[in-house]
C-alpha cells in the first residue's frame, strides 16, 4: 500500500569528524522517502526554493518516489547546518535558515490524501494538523522535536490525539511526560493518543511499545565506520513505515518486524554522508542486515 510523507527538503552543511559536506541535499522527508521507496510507493510532500538543484529532483525521482506534492516556491531552500563532535553521538546545530519553509502550507496532492499510511515529519504542530485534516489514512505515525514540545505543546498534544504512532528520541519523551523512566514515559505518551510507541536511543538502539506492557527491544547495529548519522532517524521511520505498509495486519508482531527493518535501512545512512549511501541501497541489501541483526541478538 501506498504512503505519503510530509516534511523538510533541505540544503544542509554538516561537518563530523569525517569531513564537511556543504549545502548537500537533506531534510527529513528526503531521507524518510529514499529509505521508504525500498519498499512500497511514496509520495513526498513539501517545499523547495529555486535555488534547490534539479539533480537532487532527479534523484527521489529516479527512485520512483512520486513529487507532484513537492512545491517549488519562490525564495531559498530550507537550509541547516549542524556540527558532530569528536564523539559522534552528539552534535551542535549551528544555524537553520527556515526559508521558503516559513509561509508553507501543506497541499496534499489527491493520490496523496488516499495513501493509507501517513507519516507526519518533525514539522510544526499545527501543519501536521492540516495534514491530518486534509488526508484520508489508516495509519498514521509522527516525529516531533524538542521544540515543539517547547513551544506550542497544546497544538502537539491535538496532533498526539490523532496518530497511532509516535517516533521520538529517549530525551524528548521524557521531556514531553516529564517522566523519567521509559516504560512509564511510553505509557505516559500512550495515554496522549498513540497506540504504539518507537523510543530511539541512538547507537543503544531503540524500543517499541504496544499495548498490554508488550515491549521490544531492538540494538543498533556496530558499524565499522560512522561517516554522518544526519537523517538517521528519519531512514529509520521510513524503513519501518515502508515496511508496514507492505503488512496485511498491523499489530505488535509486524511493528517488531518494522523495527527491525528501519534499523536495517537507517545504519546504511549513518556510512556516508549526506543520503549518499542510502540512495544507493536496495532491498535486497537492507535484508543481508535483517539478518546480521538477526545473528547479532539471536541466542
Ligand atoms: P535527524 O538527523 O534525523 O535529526 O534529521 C536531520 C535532518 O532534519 C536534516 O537533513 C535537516 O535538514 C532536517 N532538519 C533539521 N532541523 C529541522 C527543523 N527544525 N525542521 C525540519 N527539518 C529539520
Amino acid at each position: 500500500m501506498s504512503l505519503t510523507v510530509v516534511g523538510s527538503v533541505a540544503l544542509d552543511t554538516v561537518e563530523t569528524p569525517s569531513g564537511i559536506n556543504k549545502d548537500g541535499l537533506g531534510g527529513a522527508a528526503t531521507y524518510f522517502a529514499l529509505a521508504a521507496a525500498n519498499f512500497t510507493q511514496v509520495h513526498l510532500v513539501g517545499v523547495v526554493g529555486e535555488d534547490f538543484p534539479e539533480e537532487h529532483v532527479n534523484l527521489l525521482d529516479s527512485k520512483g518516489i512520486n513529487l507532484d506534492g513537492l512545491e517549488r516556491a519562490a525564495g531559498k531552500t530550507f537550509r541547516w547546518v549542524g556540527k558532530y563532535h569528536d564523539d559522534i553521538n552528539f552534535r551542535d546545530t549551528l544555524d537553520t535558515q527556515l526559508n521558503v519553509f516559513e509561509s508553507f502550507h501543506p497541499k496534499v496532492p489527491e493520490k496523496a490524501q488516499q495513501a493509507p499510511f501517513l507519516f507526519l515529519g518533525n514539522i510544526h504542530p499545527a501543519l501536521q494538523l492540516e495534514v491530518l485534516d486534509q488526508t484520508n489514512h489508516q495509519f498514521v505515525a509522527l516525529d516531533t522535536m524538542n521544540l515543539w514540545i517547547d513551544i506550542t505543546l497544546d497544538d502537539l498534544k491535538k496532533v498526539l490525539s490523532r496518530v497511532d504512532c509516535l517516533i521520538i528520541n529517549d530525551e524528548e519523551a521524557k521531556q514531553l511526560t516529564g517522566v523519567k523512566d521509559l516504560r512509564r514515559a511510553a505509557a505516559a505518551i500512550q495515554n496522549m493518543g498513540p497506540q504504539f510507541v518507537v523510543i530511539k536511543k541512538g547507537e543503544h538502539g531503540c524500543m517499541l511499545f504496544g499495548e498490554a506492557d508488550e515491549i521490544f527491544a531492538m540494538p543498533a547495529l556496530p558499524l565499522d565506520e560512522v561517516v554522518d548519522p544526519t537523517g538517521a532517524g528519519d531512514s529509520f521511520a521510513g524503513g519501518f513505515m515502508g515496511y508496514l505498509a507492505n503488512q496485511e495486519k498491523i499489530d505488535f508482531q509486524s511493528l517488531k518486524n518494522a523495527v527491525v527493518h528501519g534499523s536495517a535501512t537507517a545504519s546504511f545512512t549513518c556510512e556516508a554522508f549526506g543520503p549518499d549511501r542510502l540512495a544507493t541501497v536496495s532491498l535486497g541489501k537492507i535484508e543481508g542486515r535483517v539478518q546480521e541483526f538477526r545473528a547479532l541478538t539471536h541466542f
